[in-house]
């Protein structure tokens, strides 16, 4: 598939604005079943009852005002950004060879581990210093119910970060170009993820055993206790510095 991609394909994939087409399209498709289950709410009870606050669905009003705060940040600043690597980057080679299955797998493994580290850092600061807090991370703290679509409702200078290390993060591991946009996906997926408002048992936290991984449950309770929780995707770095909260609520059957 690589021989194929990269014989036929290669202006495409060697285009800076790939890698921005890739995370916008996947983002967007990623968020429509979380979607669905919102629209359709109580009429799906199989669902809706692993909705971790039921009763606090997203209205059409909070979906528009994230979708706009989404096309806003990436009209004015994502799009420009890849622009400008277009005209200073020198073309990317295209590598010869794929990686191997288990290149891909160390690969998105260390890139999320990195991630998780410096956001974790960011995030951290931004909730204990509260002008850091008042003038970039307010804006993602508007919903204490998070929802799919609340998952980019960022600041400017929150999106330009995460971008930049998401951008260079794979650089600095010396990654496969099929690997990084592997990443890309995975990144926006397990973003989405944390903030679709659902415990499904297919959640990557109950995928990873011995609670390595946060994932939605626990990223629910810092949208409600937001000085817990602070690392987006695994548990470690919140044990450490004891801002570590578990899922609160009980639920029966
Ligand atoms: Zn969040
Ligand atoms: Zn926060």
């Amino acid at each position: 598939m690589w021989d194929y991609l990269r014989i036929n394909h290669s202006a495409m994939l060697r285009s800076p604005l790939f890698p921005v087409i890739v995370t916008v399209v996947s983002y967007f498709v990623l968020c429509l079943p979380f979607l669905a289950c919102d629209i359709m709410g109580e009429k799906w009870p199989a669902i809706y009852w692993h909705k971790i606050q039921p009763g606090k669905m997203p209205t059409p009003a909070m979906l528009l005002h994230c979708s706009g705060v989404t096309l806003y940040n990436h009209l004015l600043l994502v799009l420009p950004a890849a622009a400008a690597q277009w005209i200073w980057r020198p073309p990317i080679p295209l590598p010869e060879q794929a990686p191997t299955l288990l290149e891909l797998a160390v690969g998105v493994a260390g890139n999320l581990l990195l991630f998780d580290f410096q956001y974790f850092i960011w995030h951290f600061l931004h909730h204990k210093i509260r002008w850091l807090y008042v003038t970039f991370h307010a804006i993602h703290h508007v919903y204490s119910a998070p929802f799919s679509l609340a998952t980019q409702c960022l600041g400017g200078w929150e999106l330009v970060t995460v971008g930049l290390w998401t951008t260079l993060n794979p650089v600095l591991l010396r990654c496969h170009l099929v690997t990084t946009w592997a990443f890309m996906v995975v990144h926006v997926y397990v973003s989405v993820e944390d903030h679709c408002g659902y415990d499904f048992p297919w959640s990557t936290s109950r995928l990873i055993p011995f609670g390595i991984y946060g994932g939605p449950s626990k990223h629910d309770v810092h949208h409600r206790k937001p000085n817990t929780n602070f690392a987006p995707h695994f548990s470690h770095w919140d044990k450490l510095f004891g801002t570590h909260a578990d899922f609160s609520f009980v639920k029966t059957p």
